[in-house]
């Protein structure tokens, strides 16, 4: 359900939904259209053509899979990410975008994790083509290949900088060279804080007007998902924190859900986090 979240200070902090936005149409040099999209020269690998080659071809796992509703929900998402950058444009100070899949593992050319359409990078390039200066930051404990790849791909087309703050000893088990910090197992907010701080500080040093960020849920430390002895050791509190940490940015924050599998604990999270990025009653309106 979409609508909008006045807490008790009348902060305008506004939810969507994409059931009013199906007309939305991503972006099309970063649709996924993976049969048509391939980099110049390189080779079709899928000799015999048939779904499960297709699908091994361009998946990075085997838990991502594609149902009867599968369609449905991308062109819901879609339209999320369309209302969401559009409450932006019209100058709202923090959007949050609540998406049935999540989008940061999908480039132009694979899906996985659970992410089919870059929900974030679809927003950030509609954003950078209205002229904004866009940067993007991902938190998720995974790092964020697809927004990566998308990035080389279509470098300031799509945003000024681009930093993936990640697990290193897991899932997608890509390096993403000078846009990655990479952390280890058992970190917890004394060590996550100045790094959070240092990518926040590059991406602002560009300029930027708007903050997109993948906002992911599974550095918290009763997560399921990630590898043993891999995994982070956040807690609900510790997104208060970062939420306080964006705020102070002054610049206006797009959120786009990403992971979060401890279902119990992912609500407050999210709500620890809104509550605290949102402006002080007493501050300026975000440039
Ligand atoms: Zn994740």
């Amino acid at each position: 359900m979409g609508g909008r979240w006045h807490d008790e200070a009348k902060h305008d902090i506004t939810f969507f939904d994409g059931t009013a936005n199906d007309g939305f149409i991503a972006p099309h040099a970063i649709r996924y259209d993976p049969f048509n999209d391939l980099p110049e020269g390189s080779t079709h690998m899928c000799l015999r053509p048939s779904v499960q080659a297709e699908v091994c071809f361009f998946a990075t796992d085997n838990e991502t899979p594609i149902d009867a509703d599968t369609a449905k929900e991308i062109a819901s998402d879609l339209g999320v990410g369309a209302a969401a950058t559009q409450a932006i444009l019209k100058g709202h100070p923090v959007v949050y975008a609540l998406t049935t899949h999540p989008g940061h593992h999908a480039s132009p050319l694979h899906y996985g994790g659970y992410c089919f359409v870059n929900n974030v990078c679809c927003a950030a390039h509609e954003l950078t083509r209205a002229g904004k200066r866009v940067g993007i930051i991902d938190v998720d404990y995974h790092a964020g290949d697809g927004t990566w790849r998308c990035f080389q791909r279509l470098q300031h087309a799509l945003c000024v900088d681009f930093v993936s703050l990640h697990s290193a000893a897991d899932y997608p088990h890509v390096f993403l060279h000078q846009n990655a910090i990479e952390l280890s197992g058992g970190v917890d907010w004394s060590t996550y804080e100045p790094c959070l701080q240092s990518a926040i500080d590059r991406v602002l040093s560009r300029h930027v007007d708007v903050l997109a960020l993948s906002l992911g849920l599974d550095t918290v430390a009763e997560d399921p998902e990630p590898a043993v002895d891999a995994a982070f050791r956040l807690t609900p509190k510790d997104f208060a924190r970062m939420g306080e940490m964006f705020r102070d940015t002054g610049v206006q924050l797009l959120v786009f859900q990403e992971g979060g599998y401890a279902l119990d604990v992912v609500p407050d999270c999210v709500h620890q986090f809104l509550a605290a990025a949102r402006p002080m009653p007493s501050e300026p309106p975000s440039r």
